[in-house]
């Protein structure tokens, strides 16, 4: 059975981490959809597609999976009823819809898939938005994500972009 798995990863962090070492308990491969691809350079969605497909490879070597994992980034197209379809163009057959955001479960759900709610791990602390601001407001963020993430955002001086986007310098 493959599953899909949609987020921003605005960045991809330890909950992610988290949620993908479980689905992949459950599943023999999993795809990563990277949604909202086309945005970067923004408070919201500071990375690129391509940086963020970095960050997610990089974060999965450091685990030890056997199983495949496809990363595919995933441009809106800004028409619901329209966005399942979309989304099935672009990444490999699958069965199973891993996620806990309501609009992308009803959609799924509408369109018969199964769709799986996930555990939140701290949630807390592990939420891109409490992770963005920390990064602007120059506190510790690092250890929020994985060590291979925090070492591409440091690659790219993805700290320096977010904080001149907010302004800060
Ligand atoms: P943002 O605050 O920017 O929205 P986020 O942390 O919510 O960031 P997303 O990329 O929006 O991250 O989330 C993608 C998926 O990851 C969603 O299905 C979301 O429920 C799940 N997710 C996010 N944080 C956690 C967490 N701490 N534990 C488990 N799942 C999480
Ligand atoms: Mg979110």
């Amino acid at each position: 059975m493959r599953a899909l798995f949609v987020g921003r990863f605005q960045p991809y962090h330890l909950g992610h981490q988290y949620v993908v070492k479980c689905i992949l308990e459950e599943v023999d491969e999993l795809i990563i959809g990277i949604g909202s691809a086309q945005e970067s350079h923004t408070l919201e969605n500071p990375f690129t597609a391509g940086e963020r497909v970095l960050m997610i490879t990089r974060a999965l070597d450091e685990i030890e999976i056997k199983k495949k994992i496809y990363v595919i980034p995933l441009e809106d197209i800004y028409r619901n009823a329209l966005w399942v379809s979309h989304v099935c163009s672009m990444v490999p057959p699958f069965q199973v819809v891993y996620t806990n955001n309501p609009l992308v479960y009803r959609l799924f759900k509408e369109a018969g898939f199964e769709v799986r709610r996930t555990k939140m791990f701290n949630r807390s602390e592990y939420q891109g938005t409490e992770i963005r601001r920390k990064m602007i407001e120059g506190e510790d963020w690092e250890r929020y994500v994985p060590r291979a993430v925090a070492e591409v955002i440091k690659e790219i001086d993805g700290i320096s972009r977010i904080r001149e986007i907010a302004g800060k310098r």
